[in-house]
């Protein structure tokens, strides 16, 4: 379980589709596990369109391919309070959850143990077959709770 790369994993999905793994599609896969961040769809499409290879990349192409990596199980969106959406690995990536605030829109990631076997406990109980969870929290997150006037004194002492 999870030995294939990100891209062998992506071609065997596309082949259970019909699909073929274009050159277009290897760019993008290959910008979207270049490093493990949240990203949103616009970011990634100005990535890929000065990718070293100089080939043109549509922004067409890189929505549909983020709905492939998506549905392939390799990416995940994560809803944002103000309605934005932005995506992580969901592939070769721990298991783990999300504190997110919801005046910068900043997500925090964390893994707690307790969460996770009161998860399995549950799943047991109902007999559920689990493919994964997601626990997301919303608040204000320490930099935006900070009061300005803290922030104030802080600069004063450097
Ligand atoms: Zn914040
Ligand atoms: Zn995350």
């Amino acid at each position: 379980m999870g030995e294939l790369s990100p891209i062998d994993k992506f071609r065997e999905f596309l082949q259970t589709k019909g699909e073929r793994l274009t050159r277009e599609r290897s760019i993008i896969i290959e910008e979207v596990f270049a490093e493990h961040e949240h990203f949103d769809a616009d970011t990634l499409v100005s990535r890929v369109s000065s990718n070293k290879s100089g080939r043109r990349v549509s922004r067409a192409t890189v929505y549909r391919a983020l709905k492939l990596l998506e549905e392939a199980g390799l990416l995940r969106k994560v809803a944002r309070p103000n309605g934005s959406e932005v995506y992580e690995h969901d592939y070769g990536y721990p298991q783990h959850d999300h504190l997110i605030c919801s005046k910068c829109g900043d997500l925090i990631e964390f893994t707690n143990e307790v969460i996770s076997a009161i998860v399995e406990k549950i799943c047991a109980e109902n007999s559920f077959i689990k493919s994964g969870h997601r626990l997301e929290v919303y608040g204000v997150c320490a930099k935006c709770n900070a009061p300005p006037q803290r922030r104030h004194r802080k600069l004063d002492l450097v």
